[in-house]
């Protein structure tokens, strides 16, 4: 049975381009369009937006994506392989879709928006999409060049990007992710739902940034972070030890003998603005 969009069913579309998926890839793919129209949908409305989607496969979230109106995808996709299953939805969406071969980590993804603003979205393998995420956070400038990001993770690295003080996720990647964006978990998808199935269970993660974030310089932050999360179970007077301690903690107004994951963004930022 066709689908709603007209073209043929990605299972098929795997087995005519022989895309049996590669392990070193990451290559886990959804192939029920119902549900890559839940993850576009959770990037808001996509009427007439661009798109930059990162690790399209065989294209079922793509297809999601411009099924849903936006004006105009870029994907970025480093497996070959995929480049005739998508080149078929370009053609089918005249204009809409262009497909860039790439490695996502050498990518400069401001130089491809073109100055639009765009919403990036992707099902990515999870050690690339952090780093990513990473990259996105840490722009030259803020506001950054996107406008949201919708990304899929397995579920824990997605518990460690939303969390905040007293949660047992919480770290760096919450600190950064909660300094500059306001992040929710969307839903959890569930192993199964992947063609081969992964090992743990996903989810989607929602980023939106905050238009001024609390002054504070990333390179010191990350400095601090560093710092207090390299040994989570010590006091803060210990593990900040190099770049200050004590005296520093008391220049915060910070209780020294308080650990890492206490500390919300405001007082990490605090510490960070003192070095
Ligand atoms: N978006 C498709 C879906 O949801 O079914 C495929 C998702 S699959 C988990 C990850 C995709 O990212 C694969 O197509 C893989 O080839 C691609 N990929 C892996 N590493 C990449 C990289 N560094 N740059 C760009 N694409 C990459």
């Amino acid at each position: 049975m066709a689908a709603l969009d007209g073209l043929p069913p990605l299972r098929d579309v795997i087995a005519r381009h022989g895309l049996d998926a590669k392990k070193a890839l990451g290559q886990n793919f959804l192939l029920d369009l119902n549900l890559t129209q839940k993850v576009a949908r959770t990037a808001g409305s996509l009427e007439g937006a661009t798109v930059i989607e990162v690790g399209p496969g065989p294209g079922g979230l793509t297809r999601a994506i411009l099924a849903l109106g936006a004006k105009k995808v870029i994907a970025i996709e480093r497996d070959a392989r995929c480049l005739p299953a998508l080149q078929e939805i370009a053609d089918h969406y005249p204009g809409r879709l262009e497909v860039i071969e790439g490695d996502a980590l050498k990518t400069d993804f401001e130089t491809l928006a073109r100055g639009e603003p765009v919403k990036i979205i992707a099902n990515l393998p999870y050690n690339v999409g952090t780093q990513l995420l990473v990259n996105w956070l840490l722009p030259g400038h803020w506001p950054p060049f996107w406008q949201s990001l919708t990304l899929m993770f397995q579920k824990e690295v997605g518990q460690r990007i939303v969390a905040s003080e007293d949660d047992n996720h919480y770290g760096r990647l919450g600190v950064l992710c909660g300094w500059r964006t306001n992040a929710h978990m969307a839903f959890d998808i569930p192993p199964q739902a992947f063609t081969p199935p992964p090992k743990v269970t996903s989810t989607v993660v929602h980023l939106e940034p905050i238009e001024k974030p609390l002054p504070c310089d990333p390179d010191k932050l990350e400095k601090v972070t560093l710092a207090a999360f390299g040994q989570r179970r010590k006091m803060l007077r210990q593990s900040l030890k190099p770049i200050g301690g004590e005296a520093l903690l008391a220049r915060a107004d910070i209780d020294p003998q308080r650990r890492a994951e206490t500390l919300s963004v405001e007082e990490f930022c605090r510490i960070a603005n003192l070095i």
